[in-house]
């Protein structure tokens, strides 16, 4: 049989665990990135659900475990730091899971244990693509045409390359929540538990260790505060008698270079799949941080692709069988009740005060297993497909 080619856009989670799964399956693969050097950064990412068995199968698991963020449990507290409540924290896909990493650290990983063959071009973006019977011709901003058996996107939520070529098919739900990320100084205060933060108007505030020596922070709150310039001042505005941390998260992220601003969007598609192109990860289906299991879906995505092709004669059976297999994993985070929003961003003093009480009865002993099931994500019954 003759070798397929590959050809992957995006190097991130998504990106490059289809680059190791094609490969490790016979594939030669081009990996085309654009930004210019590989992309560190990123806040916390867990590892849950079917995704940990994916891992465990490309030898990674007790690499990922190293790297842990030391977390090693997850609280809600009032406005002087004192804890209401304590979210379960048996097994492995508890609120802090067992494997907790930072989105750079994860996606370092995965890169490193490439298996060996994979082109990974930084630097350069796809302007065309040409969809044939016999083949896919991919056009890059650098001058390079590169002809392949399949392209896969995996550009996250933002992907050009998805809208130009499912024009028409992506439905951008906006969830009416913006978040900003970023890496602050640790302060000898600081907890090795997740602290969440709720307030009135709608605002939370995050911070969690991480295994750097810093803290992770997240504001959370809900409207739209739109990206681009002049963000940070936004959410100043908006958390100036937020309370707690606030001052110090914002005073934190003006003297950071890692700050990640996300009005979270959900990616849905009717199809993830085209004659020879598909997508993966947030490009096909992000679900947001408050679907959750992301990362966890992304790297599943790039086993269930490799595994799917290697048992079709076919090319569109083996996407077919792919996007079968995924899509009620990607449903079951994306599905979100009506409830939520109002729950978890309160808005008046009496919202905050049902939460506390809500939180109390959920975290209780009789509750917590129910509980603990809310934070079981990328899980399945489904044995995965078998690489053949
Ligand atoms: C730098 C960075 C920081 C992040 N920080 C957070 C965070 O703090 N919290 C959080 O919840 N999620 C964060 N995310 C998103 C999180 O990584 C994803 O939700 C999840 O891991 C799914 O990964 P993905 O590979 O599908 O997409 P992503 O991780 O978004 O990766 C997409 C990749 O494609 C590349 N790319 C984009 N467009 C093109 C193009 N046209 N051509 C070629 N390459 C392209 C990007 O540079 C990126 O490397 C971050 C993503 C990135 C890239």
């Amino acid at each position: 049989m003759t070798t397929r080619h590959a050809v992957i856009s995006g190097a991130s989670i998504a990106g490059l665990s289809a680059a190791f799964w094609l490969r490790r399956t016979g594939w030669e693969v081009t990996v085309l990135e654009r930004a210019k050097a590989f992309r560190d950064g990123g806040q916390n990412v867990d590892v849950r659900g079917t995704a940990r068995e994916v891992l465990t199968r490309m030898g990674l698991f007790d690499a990922v475990k190293e790297q842990n963020t030391t977390e090693t449990g997850t609280v809600f507290v009032d406005s002087s730091g004192q804890v209401l409540a304590e979210l379960p924290s048996a097994g492995p896909d508890a609120a802090t899971a067992e494997l907790e990493v930072l989105r750079g650290d994860f996606a370092r990983t995965i890169l490193r244990h490439l298996p060996a063959g994979v082109e990974v071009l930084y630097g350069d973006t796809i302007s065309g693509v040409e969809d044939g019977t016999e083949d896919v011709t991919v056009s890059t901003t650098s001058g390079r045409t590169v002809r392949a058996d399949l392209l896969v996107i995996a550009e996250g939520v933002g992907s050009s390359t998805r809208d130009l070529l499912f024009d028409g098919l992506v439905d951008r739900r906006d969830l009416g929540v913006a978040m900003v990320f970023g890496t602050i100084p640790r302060t000898p205060d600081d907890d090795t538990r997740w602290r969440w933060y709720t307030t009135t108007g709608g605002r939370q505030i995050h911070l969690r260790p991480d295994n750097h020596g810093t803290t992770r922070a997240m504001l959370a709150c809900t409207g739209n505060i739109a990206t681009g310039a002049g963000a940070l001042s936004r959410f100043r505005d908006r958390y100036a008698d937020a309370g707690w941390e606030a001052r110090r998260v914002l005073d934190g992220f003006d003297g950071s270079d890692d700050v990640y601003v996300d009005q979270l969007t959900q990616i849905r598609m009717p199809t993830w799949h085209r004659g020879r192109v598909c997508l993966a990860g947030d490009a096909a289906w992000c679900v947001t941080p408050m679907g959750g299991g992301g990362a966890s879906l992304a790297l599943v995505s790039g086993y269930v692709l490799a595994a799917s092709l290697s048992g079709s004669a076919r090319l569109d059976g083996g996407l077919a069988a792919y996007e079968e297999w995924m899509r009620p994993l990607v449903d079951d985070v994306q599905n979100l009740p009506r409830w939520i929003l109002p729950f978890a961003y309160p808005r008046t003093r009496l919202g905050l005060r049902l939460r506390r009480l809500a939180d109390k009865a959920l975290t209780s002993r009789l509750l917590a297993p129910l509980t603990a099931k809310a934070t079981q994500v990328a899980a399945s019954d489904r044995a995965l497909p078998a690489l053949v």
